[in-house]
């Protein structure tokens, strides 16, 4: 894909080619003024967008352009799907500098499109520019039963907490890049988990199908911080036993080499893209919820009347030195980034 021969037009022409949209959900994709949607009674229309750029949100050097490809929309369908929707569909805004590397360009749209077949979320459009350094926007369009989304401020006192899959590990992997890089399978697993998140991204849509939970929210930022933007809107307290907190395998291992506390790491770190979420006793267990959610779900805590995160460890209370990542923060403020 050498964008020299191609040009602005040619490019789009050949994503065009690549993209597939099903006719059932979209009247129309790529190729007019914009795409039109077939939109249905009794749904709520979701939107949300992210932006990659090069330099702050990722290095040609630690990365693989296919992964950044899929991570682009990755982190999107884990929006989409922490309100409980199923994505519909997604745009790319696609900022490229002009001598770019054209396997760049062909392996990021490989992943992206790769992923948008897999999660049934077509590329139905964007926009194409020239930009000093890479820029990546992808908006994600998705669709919930009315009135059934996740919501932050959903949580009631008497819920249960609970998280999918493992924390921790997206953070100890890009602390492990900005130090020498991974040493061992077990630490290339790590690294993937920044590279490349995995999202649930169905889970969400499947606990609002099962009307299981009102609320949940997508771990970006660190459980922490995420936990208590929850708390905030829903007006509740967050209990967590941190014993409890599922830690990324191989975390603990990865953590004591580079000199860092795996459970910061687990209750601050940013990027693991896990659900988490909250509902009420007759939701049942961890073990039940895993099995209808196809992933594994752990329960960490509870809510209650009052205000704030509080973690406890062995029944007192456990201090967390850093909340986790903030753009605009002094670096002080951030953990890894
Ligand atoms: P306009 O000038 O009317 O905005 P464009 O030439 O930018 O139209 O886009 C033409 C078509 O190609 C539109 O359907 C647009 O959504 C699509 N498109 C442009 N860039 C991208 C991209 N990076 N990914 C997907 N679709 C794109
Ligand atoms: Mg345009």
């Amino acid at each position: 894909m050498d964008l020299a021969t191609l040009g602005e037009f040619g490019l789009i022409e050949a994503i065009r080619r690549r993209a597939r949209v099903d006719r059932r959900v979209w009247r129309l994709g790529i190729g007019d003024d914009a795409a039109i949607l077939r939109a249905r009674p009794r749904e709520d229309l979701v939107l949300t967008t992210d932006a990659l750029v090069e330099g702050v949100h990722f290095r040609w050097s630690t990365t693989d352009a296919v992964s950044l490809g899929a991570k682009s929309l990755a982190v999107n369908l884990s929006d989409v799907g922490a309100m409980g929707a199923n994505a519909l569909g997604c745009l790319l805004t696609l900022g490229v500098p002009p001598g770019v590397d054209p396997a760049h360009l062909d392996g990021f749209l490989a992943g992206l499109l790769r992923l948008a077949h897999a999660s049934h979320c077509p590329l139905i459009g964007g926009d194409t520019v020239s930009s000093p350094l890479w820029l990546i926007s992808v908006t994600v369009v998705g669709s919930v039963a009315r009135g059934r989304a996740l919501l932050r401020s959903g949580a009631r006192p008497g819920d249960r907490i609970f998280v999918t899959g493992e924390l921790g590990g997206a953070s100890a992997g890009l602390a492990l890049l900005s130090r020498g890089g991974p040493s061992s399978a077990s630490e290339r697993r790590l690294v993937a988990r920044q590279i490349r998140p995995r999202p649930p991204f169905r889970a969400g849509a499947a606990l609002v199908r099962a009307r299981l939970s009102r609320a949940g929210i997508d771990v970006s930022d660190g459980l922490a911080q995420d936990l208590g933007h929850v708390a905030n809107e829903s007006g509740v307290a967050a209990h967590v036993d941190v014993a409890r907190v599922p830690l990324a395998r191989g975390l603990t291992a990865a953590a004591s080499r580079l000199g860092l506390d795996p459970l910061a790491l687990a209750l601050a770190g940013g990027e693991d893209y896990e659900l988490l979420f909250f509902a009420p006793p007759r939701a049942g267990t961890a073990a039940a919820l895993s099995r209808k959610l196809g992933c594994r779900v752990t329960e960490i805590g509870v809510i209650a009347r009052g205000s704030g995160v509080h973690f406890a460890r062995d029944g007192s209370d456990y201090r967390l030195e850093s909340a986790g990542f903030q753009h605009f923060k002094p670096a002080r403020a951030n953990s890894e980034k």
